[in-house]
């Protein structure tokens, strides 16, 4: 008997110094200590020795139980240990690499036009106005001077929500507002950059799109004020070689009116495609603020005048930028939009 436990002994710590990982350790418990165990095994034969041997080899298993006991914790301890330092060892974070750049974006070329717009104007002591995109007829078309059979609404058919509500067809019904929430005896000087919409869609129109409009009212305002103020902003966006000439025109909110033409940017005024031959472009619309909207907005036409102009912001990128077709700016498409 005392050979057999000795020999327990001697397999059972040589298997514990054996063991690798908490497994191992799990099972060597189960085979000597568990119920069906070899040392369980050996005190269930203590019945077959003589009394008087009995609590002797009992305290010598007892004793094999309790130094097995210990090395188990301990190497487990020392296994745990082990596991730690291993994983800090493959999981530290090398900080002398080089961190992964966030894929940067570039702005739309209708934001930098925008941007250069508002640039331009803000620098000349413009201050910037906004308003609904959804309109009511009254501020789209009646104040200014477009009442319901006005031939000119048919030039701007529209998106329309109800009979007196439509999505806005240009940016002029915030100068309406901008006029009726101002101090009649104060002087006025926005620009209304915004989305407005109209039912057209091919190379050069889009049934979404962008405009910028002006407003100065202020007394002693003249034309040559309206023609200053659109030839340096010209230049400030296509260069101060480029021509610039004024064509009279109609508009039923301004009088007299003028469409602005520049000397053509892709031939350089000899003739081309773009310009169909001609070698202008025209670019922009104004004139002076016709009485009649002055007077809608309370303000005294005797007293004061002012000057109102309005552009496409796509037409304008178009030129800067030699973009043959409108609809390029809406496709989304990143081989384009790259190249900004
Ligand atoms: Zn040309």
């Amino acid at each position: 008997m005392e050979e057999q436990l000795a020999a327990l002994r001697e397999q059972a710590l040589r298997e514990l110094n054996e063991a690798e990982g908490i497994n191992a350790l799990n099972e060597l418990r189960v085979k000597f200590l568990g119920k069906k165990g070899s040392l369980t095994g050996l005190l269930k034969g203590l019945g077959g020795l003589q009394p008087e041997e009995r609590p002797r080899i009992g305290q010598l298993v007892n004793d094999i139980r309790v130094q097995l006991e210990a090395g188990i914790t301990t190497k487990g301890e020392e296994l745990k240990q082990a596991e730690l330092a291993n994983r800090l060892a493959s999981e530290r974070i090398d900080v002398t690499l080089p961190g992964r750049r966030p894929a940067m974006g570039t702005k739309h070329p209708l934001t930098l036009t925008l941007e250069r717009i508002k640039e331009t104007f803000m620098r000349m002591g413009f201050d910037i106005a906004d308003g609904p995109e959804v309109e009511t007829d009254y501020y789209n078309f009646e104040a200014l001077n477009l009442p319901p059979d006005h031939p000119a609404r048919d030039m701007q058919d529209s998106f329309y929500i109800t009979e007196d509500i439509l999505l806005r067809t240009h940016t002029s019904p915030v100068q309406v507002r901008t006029m009726q929430a101002s101090d009649p005896q104060k002087p006025i000087r926005i620009i209304a950059p915004g989305k407005v919409y109209r039912r057209d869609y091919d190379a050069t129109h889009s049934p979404i799109f962008h405009q910028v409009e002006g407003l100065v009212v202020d007394k002693g305002i003249r034309f040559s004020d309206l023609k200053g103020t659109l030839e340096l902003f010209i230049h400030e966006i296509f260069g101060s070689k480029v021509g610039v000439r004024f064509r009279p025109s109609f508009f039923p909110f301004t009088e007299p009116s003028a469409e602005v033409d520049i000397s053509c940017v892709m031939c350089g005024g000899k003739g081309c495609r773009v310009c169909s031959g001609t070698g202008w472009l025209e670019i922009l619309g104004s004139g002076m603020v016709h009485p009649r909207v002055l007077e809608m907005s309370r303000f005294d036409p005797e007293q004061v005048s002012g000057f109102a102009f309005g552009m496409g912001v796509e037409r304008i990128a178009m030129l800067v930028y030699g973009i043959d077709d409108l609809r390029l700016f809406y496709d989304n498409d990143l081989r384009f939009l790259r190249q900004f």
